[in-house]
């Protein structure tokens, strides 16, 4: 054999400031799916996830919480590797920001650009925050929208890349490389931004202190992307890449917020050092949280360990891989999670191998039966895996991956059919039936066996299970996926020990579980950070919620006087996906717009809310109600042994809003 072909890929290089949430999870996991199918064709791969742990945020984080930059973002990345852990994520590279070969690989980089005449020195003016020592997106005069004291207008001395003398040759390179920049619709934006023309990029700064230093050139240290994009190269070698062999990528997986800064700067850099470019810059779309985009200060963000805790790790994987068409923004929520581990995983995949397993232990003593010439209907099935063998690994190939699990699982179905049909067990104890029996565990655990191996790179911790209840050696992904075929499974073979695959789990109570898990981690501080005011304790933002007490203990009027109550009018109002009793609204206080969940779905069309006033308690804490934020309480009577909510109102007096209920 020649040596083997090889395959680099990579994942962002995530920000440390905070902790990775489930859109973070969706690349990583992409990008770990990749890695295992391109290992069962063959490949030497290398995969590179990591952390970029620069810049003033950092800065800032590190100060309120008390400690180094150093030992903030040490912690940060040791939390973002044990997560990939749990998610089964092999990474092969995990590249930090603040590792000295990155730091080398930085600085030799700009030294190549700048004696290739792409660097120069210049200023940058901008309005300044002395306070949160950073410069703010504002207009002079204007406060700083972080803390709101006044900016200044600071000019500082820094090097520019010279981006403008790239827009000819990127547009040659991206003529004559299609499929650069995928998905299509990614190309089309990347090609108008860069025929409307480039502007040169600063990319050191003099006023942050922790980031790389420019060689002889302090206190210059390097400024965002030129220093995070580096790390796909310091990864595989730096400027000894043409030892290891892997770079130029093969493919940057990214998100598709960031397609300019892979698909413009990143080559840019790399043609200026007369470095050789990726082949493929891939952006998937966004995963939505009920359709709204996920995002800290709506609240809405959902973390992945709460779902591998309740589900597992591949009830996570299968479900982000399955629900979203690669490269289109994807929907989560709670509901189609649950629905899909119950239906596709406990009921599909779990089902079909636990009975197949039953059913040769009953009547073939523990070992593959051999099976007789197949009928019709074992050949229709027979030839049904054979094709899902090419297709999927087509699929695969073009990522994508719900059709491939789709293929996988109407393959599984039509097991599971093929099994009522032929209803082995119904079968008597003659030679004839005996030998129909084999031929018919014999084909469908045949089928398994395929289906295991094919589905592999996406549940790799129940496909090893299976596989090693099949009696096969070693791990799904050591066989090699371009010798997969139909009837390889030797009769005789015993089954392994069974072992729990996907066990049915209710629904409410699986939701329930997860979100009290994500809604207690965030209360805690992260490991290094301290609390954020918006991670206070819980507060309600159902109306009915607060059972009446037998014996109410009486309060003083100071008590009284901490609820504040105001007068809001109804903005917006929208059902919850997967929650039949809360309402979604949008509440004007008077000072802003409030977010809050309202336990009335049942009693009140949403469409007749909007306008109305009601009383708002706007002084709790907010808290998360099936993922969603809720930053105040609708105040309603409960009435009836049913608790059926009915609104406080003000129906007689126009009463202005915001106005405080005393
Ligand atoms: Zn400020």
């Amino acid at each position: 054999m020649t040596d083997k072909r090889k395959y680099y890929l990579t994942t962002p290089i995530y920000y440390t400031n905070g902790l990775p949430h489930i859109g973070h999870t969706y690349s990583t996991i992409v990008c770990d799916t990749v890695r295992r199918y391109k290992r069962m064709r063959g490949y030497d791969v290398v995969m590179t996830t990591g952390t970029d742990e620069h810049g003033v945020n950092v800065e800032r984080s590190a100060k309120k919480a008390g400690v180094p930059e150093s030992e903030f973002v040490a912690k940060m990345a040791a939390e973002w590797r044990a997560l990939w852990d749990e998610l089964g994520v092999q990474g092969d590279e995990f590249i930090r920001t603040t590792d000295l070969k990155h730091a080398h690989t930085v600085q030799w980089l700009f030294k190549q650009c700048r004696e290739n005449g792409f660097v120069y020195p210049g200023h940058y003016t901008g309005q300044y925050c002395i306070y949160d020592n950073a410069y703010v997106d504002v207009k002079p005069g204007e406060n700083c929208p972080d803390c709101g004291r006044s900016t200044e207008t600071v000019t500082e001395a820094n090097y520019f890349f010279k981006l403008s003398a790239f827009q000819k040759p990127l547009l040659q390179w991206y003529a004559k490389h299609p499929d650069f920049i995928q998905p299509e619709a990614r190309r089309n934006e990347v090609l108008s931004f860069v025929e409307g023309g480039l502007r040169d990029l600063s990319i050191t700064r003099t006023t942050i202190r922790w980031g790389i230093p420019v060689p002889g050139e302090e206190p210059h240290v390097f400024y965002v992307w030129f220093d995070a994009l580096t790390a796909y190269l310091s990864a595989v070698g730096g400027p000894q890449y043409e030892k290891t062999g892997f770079w130029p990528a093969d493919v940057h997986l990214v998100g598709k917020e960031i397609i300019r800064f892979h698909a413009v700067y990143w080559p840019a850099f790399l043609m200026a050092a007369g470095l050789p470019l990726p082949k493929q810059i891939w952006a998937h779309g966004w995963l939505l949280m009920d359709s709204t985009k996920m995002s800290k200060s709506l609240g809405n963000v959902v973390r992945p360990r709460p779902i591998v805790h309740v589900l597992g790790m591949d009830a996570l994987r299968y479900y982000l891989l399955r629900e979203t068409v690669f490269g289109q923004d994807g929907n989560f929520s709670y509901d189609a999670l649950v629905q899909r581990y119950n239906s596709d995983l406990a009921n599909g995949l779990g089902n079909l191998a636990s009975r197949t397993a039953a059913m040769i232990e009953k009547n073939s003593g523990g070992k593959i039966p051999k099976p007789a010439a197949l009928q019709p209907s074992d050949s229709a099935l027979a030839t049904q895996a054979q094709a899902a063998i090419g297709d999927v690994v087509e699929q695969y190939d073009n990522l994508a991956f719900s059709r491939a699990l789709e293929q996988i699982w109407s393959l599984i179905a039509a097991t599971d059919k093929y099994l009522t049909t032929e209803h082995p067990w119904s079968l008597g104890e003659s030679d004839a039936d005996q030998q129909r029996r084999a031929t018919i565990l014999w084909t469908t655990a045949e089928v398994l066996r395929i289906a295991t191996a094919l589905t592999h790179p996406v549940l790799p911790e129940s496909t090893t299970k299976v596989w090693s209840l099949l009696g096969q050696p070693g791990q799904p992904g050591s066989i090699a996926l371009d010798n997969l075929r139909w009837g390889q499974l030797v009769p005789g073979t015993p089954l392994g020990k069974s072992q729990a695959l996907f066990p049915r789990i209710e629904k409410a109570e699986a939701i329930e579980r997860m979100e009290s898990m994500e809604n207690e981690a965030q209360k805690q501080p992260s490991p290094a950070v301290a609390p954020m005011p918006a991670s206070t304790p819980a507060a309600i933002g159902t109306a009915a919620a607060a059972a009446p007490q037998a014996t109410p203990e009486k309060i003083g009027i100071e008590d009284f006087a901490k609820v504040e109550m105001r007068v809001g009018q109804i903005k917006t109002a929208e059902r919850i996906v997967g929650a039949d009793k809360l309402l979604k609204l949008t509440v004007d206080i008077g000072t802003e717009i409030r977010q809050i969940c309202a336990g009335i779905a049942q009693y009140y069309e949403p469409e007749k809310l909007i306008g109305r006033k009601v009383a708002v308690v706007v002084n709790l804490a907010p808290r998360k109600l099936r993922g969603v934020e809720s930053n105040g309480m609708i105040v309603a009577a409960s009435v009836g042994p049913e608790g059926r909510p009915v609104l406080a109102g003000f129906p007689d007096e126009d009463v202005e809003i915001g106005a405080r209920l005393k």
